[in-house]
């Protein structure tokens, strides 16, 4: 890997036991602190994303929205938040699933994508893979020409990215 990437790769943070007991959290903060790092990751993305027609960054709350809107402002795309409950006030589509810590629903804005709408879906961190499942049968509801998922972290152990059982590509910057 690049010096930058790899540089970038070993400022996050492991948390022992955060949220619960026997979780690493993988903390970005660490990372994202550093105006170093933001421009290497931002840049690595956007490099990585440009030219593929990409019209909307969709981000999974809450850190999804961080990179998200950045990338969606490099790419000259949209951005669409998808939420926890209680959130989006306008009509939804929603999707449950479990955590590596937990279980929650995730919600989307039923007009937030058409079907000419092709989507980066953008999350920090893919663990069991619940939760990006769960986006990916949200997006599925929009017939979307096309879909390209990515992940700042990816926790291989845990092999989060069998259960996508996706057609489309889906790509982490940093593998642990
Ligand atoms: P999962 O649905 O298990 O793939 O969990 C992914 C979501 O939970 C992401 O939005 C992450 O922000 C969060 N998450 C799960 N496990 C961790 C972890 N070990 N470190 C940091 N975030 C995590």
């Amino acid at each position: 890997m690049e010096a930058r990437l790899q540089e970038a790769k070993d400022s996050i943070r492991d948390v022992v036991d955060f949220p619960k007991e026997g979780i690493v959290f993988k903390d970005i903060t660490t990372m994202l602190k550093s105006e170093k790092h933001l421009n290497t990751l931002v840049e690595t993305l956007y490099q990585q994303y440009k030219g593929k027609g990409i019209t909307k960054v969709v981000g999974l709350e809450s850190r999804g929205f961080i990179l998200g809107t950045v990338l969606a402002y490099k790419l000259g795309a949209g951005f669409v938040p998808v939420r926890k409950p209680g959130k989006l006030p306008a009509p939804t589509y929603s999707e449950k699933y479990s955590l590596e810590y937990g279980e929650d629903e995730i919600f989307i804005h039923q007009d937030a994508l058409t079907a000419d709408d092709v989507v980066l879906l953008h999350d920090d961190l893919l663990a069991t893979g619940g939760t990006a499942k769960a986006s990916i049968d949200l997006l599925n509801r929009f017939h979307l020409k096309n879909v390209f998922v990515n992940f700042l972290v990816e926790l291989d152990f845990l092999k989060g990215r069998n259960k996508l059982n996706t057609k489309y590509e889906v790509d982490s910057l940093f593998h642990f």
